[in-house]
């Protein structure tokens, strides 16, 4: 009888140890994957990542083809879709590997007793992380709190070493009422109709294990070299835009790993870039781990004492920065960039979510709410993690009274304002001393680069220094309770 994988946020042939245990059994291997927008408690996608998620399952279709076998797609709820594939190709056993939120886990489970009960085996594996999230524990054997002393314990760990893509697979014939079930992926409802928003996000990005590989490729060629400083500065391409494709599986980390370590082994004058980006992989675990072990944190502040902070519901504010229309450019342009591409860089991202929870004081959860619908990379761990972090009130955060100030931000990372220029073309016309702040140009500046503030662009929609104090003393009335 045959055996099955189940795809899951793993759209790989490389280092994928699910379908690499299928393949070594010798059986037929069915790949499927499920659609699950109906299990209880499982958040919808939002729309990036669902048009990321449609030429995800494209190209992994594809390239199991290539392999000999093929990917058939199922609509949700998982519990119901995958019983009925187990039962119906009469499979001895299923392959998978692991999620790490409570959700996922409680699902997985029921689906293996389910499956359990019906005699099929099932068989899952880590090929998501570089360690699973009980794998670090602390000294005292809890779970670090920490990031600092959990990348010194990851640091002394080795990473296990990536597998090859099976050579052949031997795909199996599918029982025509499991074919009759299947669901097309162009009938998956994942890509925008009308109108379609996906332009810009087409554009620039290519979905797979394909792509993601020859963008690693790249990065390890040409942008790896002066990461740890180029990383802060929007307008050059210095990170590797790998998060998508970690987002979906297209590549793991552990090949991230392995590739980069070999890569310092042949240039060891990359050490310090290469130390600092392995470390943002490590952020990426920690943030899974924390997501493990604080299963709210994408529904509330771990930080109870933020049940209580005075934040402000304006429907028109929140508007203005989600549409990249707050007077400040470099809040501006990454909003901007977010709704044109899906996607911004470390730097904007921790700048505009600022600006909405400290300067708008909304909610840390609205933000997060937007960046989930709109990123391509959007990741239940890494995208609540972010915004506790920023908000201050994380398990391991950035204090709330560092408040970024735009402009200087913008003065000091993008200081020819190419990068203002790229994504809020109105101001390309200023000369670099006032593009962070127009509202600071004089009048023949102004008409000379053909800007109306208000009209061409708005002024900015909060002053910086009383909003700054409002924040703080927000924060001290918040002292003061707890
Ligand atoms: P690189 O600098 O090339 O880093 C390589 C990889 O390391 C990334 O692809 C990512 O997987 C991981 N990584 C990098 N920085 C972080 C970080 N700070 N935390 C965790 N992992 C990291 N990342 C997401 O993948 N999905 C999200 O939904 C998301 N939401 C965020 C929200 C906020 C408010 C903030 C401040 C950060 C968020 N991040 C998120 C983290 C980070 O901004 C992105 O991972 C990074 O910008 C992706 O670009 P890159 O692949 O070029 O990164």
């Amino acid at each position: 009888s045959p055996v099955l994988v189940w795809f899951r946020d793993d759209h790989r042939l490389a280092d994928n140890p699910a379908l690499a245990a299928a393949a070594s059994t010798g059986s037929q291997v069915l790949c499927f994957a499920v659609v699950d927008d109906g299990s209880d408690g499982l958040r919808p996608l939002g729309g990036a990542a669902r048009w990321w998620l449609h030429g995800s399952l494209r190209a992994l279709g594809e390239a199991l083809e290539r392999a000999g076998s093929r990917l058939i797609l199922f609509r949700g709820p998982a519990l119901s879709a995958v019983e009925n594939v187990a039962l119906e190709t009469g499979a001895s056993a299923i392959f998978w590997n692991r999620r790490y939120s409570a959700v996922e886990i409680a699902l997985d489970s029921a689906i293996k007793k389910r499956l359990t009960d019906r005699g099929i085996k099932a068989y899952s594996f880590n090929g998501r992380l570089l360690h699973e999230p009980w794998e670090i524990p602390n000294q005292a054997g809890k779970p670090f709190q920490v990031f600092t002393p959990y990348l010194r314990a990851v640091m002394a760990r080795a990473v296990a070493a990536p597998l090859p893509a099976p050579k052949k697979l031997m795909g199996g014939t599918w029982p025509s009422s499991l074919l009759d079930a299947a669901v097309p992926s162009e009938e998956l409802g994942l890509e925008p109709s009308s109108p379609d928003w996906a332009g810009g996000i087409r554009k620039h990005w290519q979905p797979g294990e394909q792509a993601a590989r020859a963008r690693f490729k790249r990065f390890l060629r040409e942008g790896i070299k002066g990461y740890a400083e180029n990383r802060d500065w929007p307008s050059i391409p210095g990170t590797s835009g790998l998060s998508p494709h970690l987002r979906f599986g297209e590549i793991a980390p552990r090949q991230i790993w392995h590739a980069m370590t070999a890569q310092v082994a042949h240039e060891p004058g990359l050490g310090r870039d290469a130390e600092k980006y392995l470390s943002e992989i490590v952020w990426r675990d920690f943030s899974y781990q924390l997501l493990h072990f604080h299963p709210h944190l994408t529904a509330r502040s771990h930080s109870s004492r933020f049940d209580n902070f005075p934040w402000i519901e304006d429907a028109k504010t929140l508007k203005a920065w989600q549409k990249g229309r707050t007077g400040y450019p470099v809040v501006d342009a990454g909003m901007r960039q977010l709704w044109q591409t899906g996607w911004m860089r470390n730097r904007v991202r921790m700048i505009a979510a600022s600006f909405l929870i400290k300067h708008l004081l909304t909610d840390w959860r609205r933000g997060e709410a937007w960046f989930w619908d709109t990123l391509v990379d959007a990741d239940a761990a890494n995208n609540a993690f972010g915004w506790q972090w920023v908000a201050g009130s994380g398990p391991d955060s950035s204090p709330f009274h560092r408040i970024f100030n735009p402009v200087t931000q913008g003065e000091k990372f993008d200081p020819r304002g190419d990068y203002i220029r790229t994504f809020v073309p109105e101001l390309s016309g200023l000369p670099s001393t006032f593009i962070h702040k127009p509202w600071e140009a004089p009048p023949d500046i102004l008409f000379a680069a053909g800007i109306r503030l208000d009209e061409t662009y708005p002024g900015p929609i909060v002053p910086h220094g009383p909003a700054r104090e409002r924040a703080l003393e927000a924060f001290r009335g918040l002292r003061g309770m707890a």
